[in-house]
Parts: C-alpha cells; sequence; structure tokens
C-alpha cells in the first residue's frame, strides 16, 4: 500500500561536470497512452537528506550542474509537506551554505497540471535554478489532450507561458509534442500546429502516436493511418524548424554565460559548452577551460548550434 523504490546513493559518472539527480521516481497520472505508471509503480519521492548528502558527493567531484529528475518532478511530496518548490529553495540555501560548486539547478520531467505560480516565483528568485525549462504540452487541441488524461486545457497551458515569461522574461521553452493520437481530426492537428506557433519553443522533440499495448489508448478504436501520421508530424517539424532558427537568432550578438563542455567534433580547436537555457555554443577556447564557466559572445547560428567567442 505504501509504494517503496530505494535510489541509489549517486549516480555521478567519473569526470561529469553535469549529472543527473533523482528526487523521484514512478507517477500517478496515467495518461492514456502511456506505460510509465504500470511498469514503474507509483510516485515515491526521495527524502531531502539523501537528496542533499547526494549533492555534497557531487560537489566533492567538482559538479557544476544537476538536473533533478523524475517522472512528474513537480508532484515531489517530501516529509513535513515539503513540495517541489520547497525541495528547490531547501538545495538552492544548502549549495549556498556548503559553498557549492553546483552553479546551475535543472529539472525534468514538468507536468503543466501541476506547475504551480509558487514554481514560478521559484525560478524567478533562485539565480542557481535554469531559465531553460522543458514543459510536454503534447497537444493544442482540447479534446485530444481530454482523450490522452492530461488534466489540463490548452488555455491552462498557454496562460502558464504567459505567466512565466512575464515573471521571467529571459525564459526559453522547449516542449513535446504528439500528433497522430487516436481521433485526431484535421481541426485538433490544426489546433497543435497553432499552439506551437502561438508559444515559439525554442525547440520541440516531436513524435507520431505509437501504441504501447496495456495502455487504454492501444485499446481506442479510432487509430490514425500511419500515413497520416507521419505527414502530420512532417508539418509539425517544418514549422517548429522555422520557430527555432528565428527565436535562436534573436539571441545573436548577446554575451552569455556558458559552461564549457567537450571538444567540439569538427574542430580540435574549439570548445562546446552550454547555456542556462540548455543551447549548444561552440567557440575557440583552450582544453584547460572544460569544466568551468566562461563568458561567450554569440557571433552566429549554424544550424541548431550557436557559434562564438570567448570574452575575456
Ligand atoms: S506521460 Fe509522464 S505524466 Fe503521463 S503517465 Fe507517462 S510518465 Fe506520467
Amino acid at each position: 500500500e505504501e509504494p517503496v523504490y530505494v535510489f541509489a546513493e549517486t549516480s555521478y559518472e567519473e569526470g561529469a561536470f553535469s549529472t543527473f539527480v533523482p528526487i523521484m521516481h514512478g507517477c500517478n497520472n496515467f495518461c492514456s497512452y502511456c506505460i510509465v505508471p504500470y511498469v514503474r509503480g507509483r510516485e515515491v519521492s526521495r527524502p531531502i537528506e539523501q537528496i542533499l548528502h547526494e549533492l555534497d558527493v557531487l560537489a566533492g567531484h567538482g559538479v557544476k550542474e544537476i538536473t533533478l529528475l523524475g517522472q512528474n518532478v513537480n508532484s515531489y511530496k517530501g516529509a513535513d509537506g515539503m513540495n517541489f518548490q520547497a525541495l528547490l529553495k531547501t538545495i538552492c540555501r544548502h549549495l549556498e551554505q556548503t559553498n557549492s560548486p553546483i552553479e546551475w539547478i535543472r529539472f525534468e520531467s514538468s507536468n503543466p497540471k501541476d506547475f504551480s505560480d509558487e514554481l514560478i516565483e521559484v525560478i524567478a528568485q533562485e539565480k542557481r535554478v535554469c531559465t531553460g525549462l522543458h514543459i510536454a504540452v503534447q497537444h493544442g487541441s482540447n479534446s485530444i489532450l481530454k482523450a490522452m488524461n492530461r488534466k489540463y486545457t490548452r488555455e491552462q497551458y498557454l496562460l502558464l507561458v504567459q505567466k512565466l515569461r512575464s515573471r521571467v522574461p529571459e525564459i526559453q521553452l522547449t516542449t513535446d509534442i504528439m500528433l497522430g493520437f487516436p481521433g485526431e481530426t484535421e481541426e485538433d492537428f490544426e489546433q497543435a500546429a497553432s499552439l506551437m506557433k502561438e508559444v515559439e519553443f525554442e525547440s520541440a522533440f516531436m513524435y507520431y502516436y505509437n501504441p504501447r499495448e496495456g495502455t487504454p489508448a492501444a485499446k481506442m478504436q479510432n487509430q490514425i493511418p500511419l500515413e497520416v501520421k507521419k505527414e502530420r508530424l512532417q508539418k509539425i517539424i517544418d514549422i517548429q524548424l522555422g520557430i527555432t532558427r528565428k527565436v535562436m537568432e534573436k539571441q545573436v550578438g548577446r554575451n552569455i554565460r556558458v559552461l564549457a563542455d567537450i571538444i567540439s567534433r569538427d574542430n580540435a580547436k574549439e570548445l562546446l559548452g552550454k547555456t542556462e537555457q540548455n543551447e549548444r555554443i561552440a567557440f575557440e577556447a583552450p582544453v584547460s577551460l572544460i569544466g568551468k564557466f566562461v563568458q561567450v559572445h554569440i557571433d552566429s547560428l549554424n544550424g541548431n548550434t550557436f557559434k562564438g567567442s570567448l570574452v575575456q
């Protein structure tokens, strides 16, 4: 009756500057297409003491960036009613007090239905919490969202985006979107396309619906033919590629903080780094800067990667 899950003490990999930190396991949401609640079971939240202990271990290894991980991190429930926003604040205070090298905190996955105003406030106030956010929308049509059992509407998602952008203007959003869910009409598809255009996500994980045996959606009678699913997916990909280019081009000319990550595969004189918004940037720099935060000027855009130059 009380779900149990034993979290590993740490999932740190030798030499990593960025690492995942599991904070919960399982899911209670039962989206109608998803197998996770059946195979992983109900939500179990990791005790705060274990999370802070892992952060200390990671700090000892010089880790700079962590991603708090769970199927639905926003529904974290710790002892004494600690919710996700309280957990984030507690983590930030702990990192400050211990003078930790961990300067960037990300989290995934976030369910829009559990994304509270208090969480937006924490993102706005806490410098270590990164402003690149992934919030899966899955669809833009209310009837499909209902059939998916996502428990939010198009309007609620758009309101969330509006609140985030007005409180944290530098935020960049990415998403997941699924086309060809059973019963999806042309009109539903147009709703999905119009949501993508309205929000202007910086990038998106786009895919078509694939039935998973054992889920309610797999038993739905109104499955969409594969050719139609592929066609709709391609249309969304084409729309999103244009949006990605437009959103990223706006940033050319800025100076940004970058975590230098690895040597570029294309040019041994260049390093690849990551921005706070989780974009990739290539810039000429010595190997000794790998694992360090540096300032980089964005010179241009090459595909989905910025080209930049190190600011002294
Ligand atoms: S899609 Fe995400 S929120 Fe929905 S049931 Fe699966 S894991 Fe849970």
